[in-house]
């Protein structure tokens, strides 16, 4: 028996063999792919992954991607294994006992959860023979394709909404692919590339590849549970923007509890957007399983989907679990990034700002209780967006290079803080 089983439809279960596919051709429900769990059994144990590389390959049994014969993966050697801190100050702040942070904006080639997902994504790409891969991004999974394509020697073009963050569009140039800049949202960004992957023979790694790149998201969910001693938390905040994070995180928790990995218990998963870029949310709010599209109007760019592909499928991951969501206005983005930055000295992006802004708001509300573990996921660096902080942020003084300057400076900020 073999560990890969093919793709299997979400809504009527229909398989199909694993190919570069990602709807159901009966009723065009998301493809997902399908393990055999007994054989995964036989071979998976704590033991085993601790053994392994500090990277998401220690749980290759549980990807749908093979290594090659030397044990390595064909893209993306170091992504993953990102700290999860105890964040005693920020849990202070937000007066809870037990807070951690998973911090997925560092460590990563090119700081953000995107190259989890990217380095399954283009092995898989690999594995069925493309030479051209592509994507549509909001900004992190551009720098990602880039970065990862130029290390596995494969072609790429890459589409995003021409008004994307400067850091961003030259994040992703360095490496060299085809930046194609659109004028539109990112939804009709999506749109046109659902056309031209009719047309090309590309792998797109959030369209034909799909099902197998939001696979790569499991691994921040094992990450969590693995460095928490084997344990899954009791509440997790998400960011969302299409919305396959949050259920492959509480996926990976369902696996480890199945293959007895961790204990029996129960995680409740909380998705995090913006207010100006919020359906999922909304749906949860509004206790709706009707996605309403939205045009997107935040800072939260990385987040910034109007029509997530996978809306209702994370709304039922808060639901069911016993979540809930909250929207973060742009004005309460950046206090959440600062307060961050502040508390615990990790500077995330808009999307981080997002997270902690909703943590804050669902833990004052209530929804989320104080005493009990909780993990908030930080997902992007904010090296890669700092323009949003430039108007806000600056020198506190300027001085001419003498001792006298600088002593009159202190003594102009001292009055000013006794006043
Ligand atoms: C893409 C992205 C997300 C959300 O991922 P989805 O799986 O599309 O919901 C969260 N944070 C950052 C920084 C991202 O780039
Ligand atoms: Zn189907």
């Amino acid at each position: 028996m073999e560990r890969l089983q093919g793709l299997k439809c979400r809504e009527c279960g229909r398989s199909y063999p694993a190919s570069p596919v990602h709807v159901c051709e009966f009723c065009f429900g998301p493809l997902e792919v399908e393990y055999n769990y007994e054989v995964i059994r036989q071979r998976v144990s704590r033991a085993r992954i601790e053994a392994g590389p500090k990277s998401i390959w220690r749980y290759a049994d549980l990807l749908p991607v093979e290594l090659g014969a030397d044990g390595e993966p064909a893209v993306g050697p170091a992504v993953g294994f990102t700290p999860l801190i105890r964040a005693r100050n920020l849990a202070d702040e937000l007066g809870v006992r037990e807070l951690y942070v998973k911090n997925d904006s560092v460590c990563h080639p090119t700081w953000s959860f995107k190259d989890r997902v990217v380095a399954v994504a283009l092995g898989k790409a690999k594995e069925f023979g493309f030479d051209t891969v592509a994507c549509a991004s909001t900004g992190n999974l551009a720098n990602s394709v880039a970065a990862h394509s130029a290390e596995g020697r494969l072609k790429s073009y890459i589409f995003i909404p021409a008004d994307l963050e400067q850091g961003k569009v030259t994040a992703t140039l360095v490496y060299g692919p085809t930046l194609v800049a659109v004028h539109g949202t990112y939804d009709e960004v999506n749109r046109l590339c659902s056309e031209v992957a009719d047309k090309y023979r590309w792998a797109f790694v959030n369209i034909n590849i799909r099902p197998y790149y939001a696979e790569g998201s499991k691994t921040y969910g094992y990450e969590i549970a693995e460095q928490l001693g084997w344990r899954a938390p009791a509440h997790v905040v998400v960011p969302c923007a299409g919305g396959s994070l949050i259920t492959k995180i509480w996926k990976a928790f369902k696996e480890f509890r199945l293959l007895g990995l961790i204990p029996e218990s129960r995680t409740s998963m909380y998705a995090a957007q913006a207010l100006g870029c919020g359906p999922i949310v909304t749906m949860i709010r509004n206790d709706t399983d009707v996605l309403v599209p939205v045009r997107p109007q935040t800072i939260a760019k990385s987040l910034a989907i109007g029509n997530p592909a996978d809306g209702y499928y994370a709304y039922r991951v808060a639901k069911d679990s016993g979540g809930h969501g909250e929207h973060a206005t742009d004005e309460e983005i950046i206090e959440g990034m600062q307060l961050l930055a502040r508390t615990e000295g990790i500077f995330t992006e808009t999307a981080g700002g997002v997270t902690v802004a909703a943590a804050r708001k669902l833990i004052e509300a209530g929804r989320i209780p104080r005493h009990e573990p909780i993990v908030i996921c930080v997902t992007g660096n904010g090296l890669k967006t700092p323009d949003v902080l430039h108007e806000r942020l600056s020198a506190d003084v300027t001085i001419r290079p003498s001792l006298s300057a600088f002593d009159q400076a202190l003594a102009d900020l001292k009055a000013k803080t006794d006043a």
